[in-house]
């Protein structure tokens, strides 16, 4: 985790684009839209969360029951109140809700996200994982997944 090989490899697929705010991730992409990072062989995380550890520490996420995208950018890698946040189920399913009625929203898009209760579908991995697991035990089943 803070082996700097890791993070510089990290890094080496994050980018930015020009007239985005976000930071985007360019490496293997899961079924859900998430970035996937591989920190060690067999080993994956959810890439965000990776950065979200690198920004406040592996032991911040535990009580963390999610991490939402302000952005709606999945793959989006830049923590930040308009981009990765500490969320809820409640609270993204909430927020999900209210963008999905925009147009021209990312959410639009079905890949991932089949309506009702699909947002938490998307979630209940990684949510599972921050609110009765380690992150230890997170890695193993994201890497089985
Ligand atoms: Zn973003």
């Amino acid at each position: 985790m803070t082996n700097p090989d890791i993070v510089a490899r990290w890094r080496a697929k994050t980018v930015r684009v020009p007239g985005s705010d976000c930071l985007w991730w360019t490496g293997a992409i899961s079924g859900r839209g998430h970035g996937r990072f591989w920190y060690a062989p067999g080993r994956v995380v959810i890439a965000h969360r990776f950065a979200w550890a690198l920004a406040y520490g592996v032991e911040s996420l535990v009580g963390i029951e999610l991490l939402g995208h302000r952005c709606d950018n999945p793959l989006c890698q830049r923590i930040g109140p308009d981009h990765v946040v500490a969320s809820s189920y409640v609270e993204n399913r909430r927020e999900w809700a209210i963008r999905k009625q925009i147009t021209g929203s990312p959410l639009d898009d079905p890949r991932g996200y089949d309506g009702g209760r699909g947002n938490c579908a998307i979630w209940r991995g990684v949510t599972r994982c921050s609110w009765r697991r380690s992150w230890t035990a997170c890695v193993r089943s994201t890497a089985s997944s």
